[in-house]
């Protein structure tokens, strides 16, 4: 069973409203839409990957979780989804890539050749082998029973041509997702000692959940781009123009005269993306250029939004799931996987 969801990505999220909020002239906007391109095809590997397990994930004795970061001695590690049984724990690693990927295990590298361009990446054996690694530890200290741990890495793009730089070179663990299925299915049936009753799987898997802790980081940290540099204002879900403006009780879009009761979930989305995990009424106001103190606090009220402080000094808290759960607003098509 899936014990933990994939979400799309926040930093997906992130990277879209921030190329809908900079200039096409920024000098970072081509990286920043290119560094969205490359998480896509990631994503849309992962949701592969999430098709291929289908079968398995109706299993009550087997638990997937999906998107785990959790934390060591103060590092952080990834897993892109973790199956855990009674009798072993797979980790697997997804790989969505385009051209010809070709393993080299005398320099610890992968090199990916598209369109006559060559491109150096970290050897996925050795990446997944580092998470193994760290899961045990992490087990270690969370006193979770031994337990045999397998790894796999999955290519789920069926046009990647895999090759290695030499005959001699073997990778078992490496499987297309058309096969990743049928392996786990063998890894299962050859491993038959039950090492965790499956109380105690649930437990590990609920403890799992608790630990994971998602990477919350803004622009300014991860591009160096200050809040000043991102256009504000309400977005038209019609015309993308920004902004609206706010008249009788309505957004209008002084660009295509479009109207909607609530662009601005979208736009607060953005500013929980962009800029802050909190915001108060004066800092609404001045995003989504309204006049009104009071249309900003029914606004911030009708958001359902956790908050504190007094009520003139209000701060109204987004959680990390409020981007995620109005995704479907956004203009993405990442949610749906290809076949
Ligand atoms: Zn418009």
């Amino acid at each position: 069973m899936i014990a933990k969801n994939r979400e799309i990505p926040r930093r997906i999220l992130m990277n879209e409203a921030l190329i809908e909020r900079l200039t096409p002239i920024h000098y970072l906007f081509q990286v920043i839409k290119s560094d969205l391109a490359k998480r896509k095809a990631g994503y849309r590997g992962e949701l592969q990957l999430d098709y291929h397990l289908q079968f398995i994930s109706k299993d009550k004795n087997i638990m997937i979780l999906n998107d785990l970061r959790l934390e060591i001695d103060g590092r952080y590690f990834q897993i892109d989804t973790l199956i855990l049984t009674s009798n072993l724990v797979l980790v697997l690693e997804v790989k969505h890539i385009s051209g010809t990927y070709t393993l080299d295990s005398r320099f610890d590298q992968a090199i990916r050749k598209l369109e006559d361009k060559e491109e150096a990446f970290s050897h996925p054996v050795t990446q997944v082998e580092r998470q193994k690694k760290l899961l045990i530890r992490w087990f270690t200290k969370m006193n979770v029973s031994s337990i045999p741990i397998a790894t796999l890495v999955v290519m789920t793009n069926r046009s990647t041509v895999l090759n290695t730089t030499s005959q001699h070179e073997k990778y078992p663990n490496v499987v297309r997702g058309g096969n990743v299925e049928e392996r786990i299915l063998s890894l299962l049936t050859y491993h038959q000692k039950e090492y965790l009753p499956i109380k105690q799987v649930r437990k590990v898997s609920n403890l799992l959940v608790k630990k994971h802790t998602p990477l919350i980081a803004f622009p300014d940290e991860i591009y160096g781009i200050l809040p000043g540099e991102m256009i504000t204002g309400v977005q038209c879900p019609e015309c993308r123009h920004l902004p609206m403006l706010r008249k009788y009780g309505h957004w209008h879009c002084p660009k295509c005269s479009g109207k909607s009761k609530d662009a601005h979930i979208s736009a607060l989305r953005d500013y929980s993306l962009l800029l802050s995990h909190q915001i108060t009424n004066k800092k609404a106001r001045k995003f989504l250029h309204l006049e009104s103190r009071k249309t900003a606090l029914n606004i911030l009220r009708s958001m359902n939004l956790h908050s504190t402080g007094e009520t003139n000094n209000k701060t109204y808290h987004f959680t990390h799931h409020t981007a995620s759960q109005t995704a479907h607003q956004s203009n993405s098509s990442t949610a749906k996987p290809s076949r």
